[in-house]
């Protein structure tokens, strides 16, 4: 053997013959925007991780039950959820350099006793620079604590799409996960390790489908349509493999894969990176969906975009799907 390197003895590199792998360094510095987390509810920490790792704009969401006390929710409750956001927003902002905007909804994740007092009340927060979507929201198949029936629950969605129309907002559409069941499970009372959440509080389901999560968006869509909300104006979050076909091939909204819990729904990059070899990169985004109840990651977002490119996708659809998508929806300046 003749030795090609000075090595004492040899290494890999004496029987390499590949060229190396040409990876574009671009990646590293290539800003993106995370259109759904709820970095209010992080550490200072955490916020500083998406800083540090490149985040340019996020969409800041209120609306969920978890951070309230109380079940059923009242309107009140949510109020201040969204007057929390709206409070401290600037100050997030002026801290972290990113563009920090909100998204302020109604979740139907459990009951709410009162909802017509939120949605006169969100027409003024619509107003707001800082408001750049509505929701979370859309019909849930099962409620936390108290059940909510169906036909209440997409009235809720459907008053919020037609706020959102008249304000020229997209919506965030909260699509369920379909649970992908591993044959065990947990001892009783112990819970979702990772999720702070009573899980043995989940209420029986108000849609009845063998599919339920799939026809919970089939729902929203149509509210959308009986709202007069154009469906490139729904944004919808928690795409997986059991809703994208249907999101892309049936309708003209955006699917935007949530990757910052992968462990809990099972979807990653990987997801991402079939539905742009299958649908193209013109109605993809991804999201975080970071919050404090559970266990995210706030350098999902950063990792996908390496991932993405190792995967096979090419640089420009992932800065298509990471900024560009997002920006052009969400208004953002980047
Ligand atoms: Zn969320």
């Amino acid at each position: 053997m003749t030795r090609t390197q000075p090595t004492k003895r040899p290494t890999d590199a004496e029987y390499l013959e590949d060229e190396p792998v040409e990876l574009p360094p671009e990646l590293l510095n290539l800003p993106w925007i995370d259109v759904h987390n709820h970095a209010h509810t992080l550490s200072w920490a955490d916020r500083e991780r998406y800083a540090l790792s490149g985040c340019r704009s996020m969409v800041m969401v209120a609306s969920g039950y978890h951070w309230t006390p109380y079940k059923p929710v009242r309107a009140e409750d949510v109020r201040f959820l969204w007057d929390d956001a709206v409070n401290r927003r600037a100050a997030i902002e002026r801290d972290h350099f990113f563009e920090a905007k909100l998204g302020l909804g109604v979740h139907t994740g459990v009951r709410i006793e009162d909802p017509d007092a939120l949605l006169d009340a969100m027409d003024g927060y619509c107003e707001l620079d800082a408001v750049v979507a509505v929701g979370e929201t859309g019909v849930t198949p099962s409620q936390h604590v108290s059940a909510w029936d169906l036909d209440e629950q997409r009235a809720v969605v459907e008053a919020q799409m037609e706020l959102a129309a008249d304000h020229d907002l997209p919506v965030i559409l909260h699509t369920p996960n379909r649970t992908t069941d591993d044959g065990r499970s947990y001892r009783p009372g112990v819970g979702i390790p990772g999720y702070e959440k009573n899980t043995g509080l989940g209420r029986e389901p108000v849609i009845e489908a063998e599919n339920a999560a799939l026809e919970a968006v089939k729902i929203d869509v149509e509210a959308a349509s009986d709202a007069g909300l154009a469906e490139e104006q729904v944004v919808a979050s928690h795409a997986d493999p059991n809703n994208i076909e249907y999101i892309m091939e049936r309708t003209d909204c955006y699917a935007s894969f949530t990757i910052g819990h992968s462990w809990l729904v099972g979807v990653t990059a990987a997801d991402v990176a079939d539905a742009i070899d299958e649908y193209g990169p013109d109605r993809i985004m991804v999201d975080t969906d970071c919050a404090n109840v559970l266990r995210t990651d706030p350098f999902a977002l950063k990792r996908a975009i390496f991932e993405l490119y190792r995967l096979g996708i090419d640089e420009d659809a992932i800065r298509q799907v990471v900024l560009e998508n997002p920006r052009d929806v969400f208004d953002f300046d980047a």
